[in-house]
């Protein structure tokens, strides 16, 4: 059971206070689909200009990524530029050259169009909703934005809001699409759209998971060395989807264990510059940060006196 993944993929040139890189490879799509990869088949549809390099081609293939909905066509790919300050958890868009997605169509092969799990990341919410109409019936359909679609494009996501069964936004992304404050509020109005879980990504404060009767909490890593948070979402995304679909269990249980796995693989992300610790990582690694976060997060009941 594979997720289909359709995302932004990028050329990031990023600024923190650890250091600046320019032109690295980056996107929605290119972090979920490598940290979905490390637990499920993923195939990804996205478009890139003339410029994009072989050996970015090379190392998703590496990764075992269904490439058939690349399509690369003249012109210049995706680019972000970005900048954090010591505040890791916000980052400041500097530039958004949309470039070759300026006119893509979205085309999902046949071969896609049946399955079960799609994650619809970071791209113009009218592109989302084109290819949620050629979907045939997925069993789980995620999605994430962004403040440039929340200001710019607020009816056409609230649109695909409405059909999907996961939401997973920030914080700041939260308050700016209710207009509340209060986290919680903010959830019920978003739950209300309808979404049936809402995800609140909080950076280095975790994540808070809603649905219509429950509440989980789950933290970050602590991490000593932190060095650049950009794609943390994205590869969160790509744990938490990829493990659902590891296992098809669709359970609260299922959802919060996916959770931790979406939050191992965002720990991991943000230890390098773009996808470097991914490139590196290896799937024991994976399980014994898991292991880390159950001992972290265990606490006995209340014993009855
Ligand atoms: P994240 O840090 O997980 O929220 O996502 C960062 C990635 O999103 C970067 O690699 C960017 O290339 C990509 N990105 C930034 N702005 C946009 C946008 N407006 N549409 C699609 N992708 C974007």
């Amino acid at each position: 059971m594979g997720i289909l993944v359709v995302g932004s993929v990028a050329f990031d040139s990023v600024e923190t206070p650890f250091g600046k890189m320019d032109s690295i490879l980056g996107g929605s799509a290119t972090y979920f689909s490598t940290s979905a990869s490390f637990f499920t088949d993923v195939s990804l549809v996205a478009v890139v200009g003339d410029d994009f390099q072989e050996e970015h081609i090379d190392f998703l293939r590496s990764r075992n990524i269904d490439l058939t909905g690349l399509s690369r066509v003249n012109g210049k790919t995706f680019h972000w530029k970005g900048k954090y300050g010591y505040d890791l958890n916000e980052a400041q868009t500097l530039e958004t050259h949309l470039n070759v997605f300026e006119s893509f169509k979205p085309v999902i092969p046949a071969l896609y169009a049946g399955a079960d799990y799609l994650f619809l990341a970071n791209i113009d919410p009218e592109l989302q909703m084109e290819v949620l109409n050629q979907m045939q019936k997925p069993r789980v359909v995620a999605c994430d934005t962004m403040n440039f679609w929340i200001s710019s494009k607020r009816e056409a996501l609230k649109k695909v809001v409405e059909r999907v069964d996961i939401l997973i936004i920030n914080e700041g992304e939260a308050r700016q699409f209710t207009g509340e404050a209060n986290l919680v509020k903010a959830a019920k109005s978003i739950l209300a759209m309808g979404a049936k879980t809402l995800i609140i990504k909080r950076g280095e404060y975790g994540v808070l998971m809603f649905t219509d009767s429950t509440i989980f909490a789950a933290p970050a890593y602590p991490l000593e060395e932190v060095f650049d948070p950009t794609g943390a979402g994205d590869t969160f995304a790509g744990g938490f989807m990829g493990y659902l679909a590891n296992t098809g269990d669709t359970s609260e249980e299922g959802i919060r264990q996916a959770i931790i796995f979406g939050s191992v693989m965002a720990s991991f992300n943000v230890e390098d510059f773009s996808l470097n610790r991914l490139k590196k990582l290896d799937y024991k690694e994976i399980e014994s940060r898991y292991r880390g976060f159950k001992k972290m997060t265990h606490f006995e009941g209340l014993s009855s006196r």
